[in-house]
């Protein structure tokens, strides 16, 4: 089996600060991380690898930085990576990220099985995985949380749906997207360090893969970011006193008031 795994460096906390003049994150100081859901993706990328023969490749697209991920994928056992970095690629929306990932994914050549993350800490869309789908005309399935079984060009999962799980099997080559109750990732390995340190990671641009310059980055892009900002959480909050009685009637007229109950 080749897995390719998807993954994608996002800033290291939900407390990120917006440019007001370019709508775009400030990334200055803040520290960088592995998505969390694609630690998850990695670590059953892995695993089905270890399961018979095949390789596993990390791709990331983003900016020079987003090597670090990459290095991390080395630690923990993926056998190849490549960056995706090209000032064509900024301010792309996530059908140019998808279209970009595409283009990478056909580069590498045959691939079984593509994982992603089921959504990122940042973008928080959960298009990318399904897009990806689309732009390789395979079959995707969302939720994963289990691998039960992988054949000869197929596979049988469990996806998490509200009431419970549902089993899919689908033919392979397919994407799938994959949330945390999946696996626990395991840790990096000395050897695996050392290896990540010294890896040399190939960075693949518009040229190396021959994709289409207007479909990438922001020409490429259908949607446009008009504003981001931060909701105004307002709380108009009143404390009852006296004794027990007259606190739980007041809160009970309260409520019958404002037609809660
Ligand atoms: C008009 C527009 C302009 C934008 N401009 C910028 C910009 O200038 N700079 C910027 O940083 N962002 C920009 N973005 C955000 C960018 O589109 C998203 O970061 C990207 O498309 C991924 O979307 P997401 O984070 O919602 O991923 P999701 O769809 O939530 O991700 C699902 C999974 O897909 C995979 N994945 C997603 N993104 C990547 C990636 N880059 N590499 C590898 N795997 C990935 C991961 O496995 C991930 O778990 C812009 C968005 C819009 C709409």
């Amino acid at each position: 089996m080749n897995v390719v795994v998807c993954l994608k460096q996002v800033p290291g906390t939900t407390e990120v600060k917006i440019d007001p003049e370019t709508n775009t994150l400030i990334r200055q100081g803040i520290e960088n991380i592995i998505n969390p859901f694609d630690a998850y993706a990695l670590e059953e990328g892995i695993r089905v690898r270890e399961r018979g023969e095949g390789k596993v490749t990390a791709i990331s697209m983003g900016p020079p930085q987003a090597e670090g991920a990459l290095r991390e994928a080395i630690s923990v056992g993926v056998d190849e990576t490549v960056l995706l970095s090209d000032r064509a690629f900024a301010g792309a929306d996530t059908w140019a990220t998808a279209y970009t990932l595409a283009g990478a994914i056909k580069k590498l050549g045959q691939s079984d099985l593509i994982i992603c993350g089921r959504q990122t800490l940042d973008g928080d869309t959960g298009q990318v995985g399904p897009e990806l789908s689309e732009m390789l005309e395979i079959p995707f399935v969302a939720y994963v949380s289990k691998i039960e079984e992988i054949g000869e060009g197929y596979m049988r999962v469990q996806r998490m749906v509200e009431e419970g799980h549902e089993v899919i099997e689908t033919t392979l080559p397919a994407v799938i997207t994959v949330v945390k109750e999946i696996n626990v990732p395991r840790l990096p390995s000395l050897r695996g360090i050392a290896r990540s340190k010294s890896a040399v990671i190939p960075v693949w641009g518009v040229q190396e893969m021959e994709i289409d310059p207007n479909r990438v980055g922001l020409s490429g892009s259908f949607t446009k970011v008009i504003k981001i900002f931060f909701p105004q959480r307002a709380c108009n909050s009143e404390i009852f006193q006296g004794e027990l009685e007259n606190q739980v009637e007041c809160l009970i007229g309260k409520l019958r008031d404002n037609g809660l109950v």
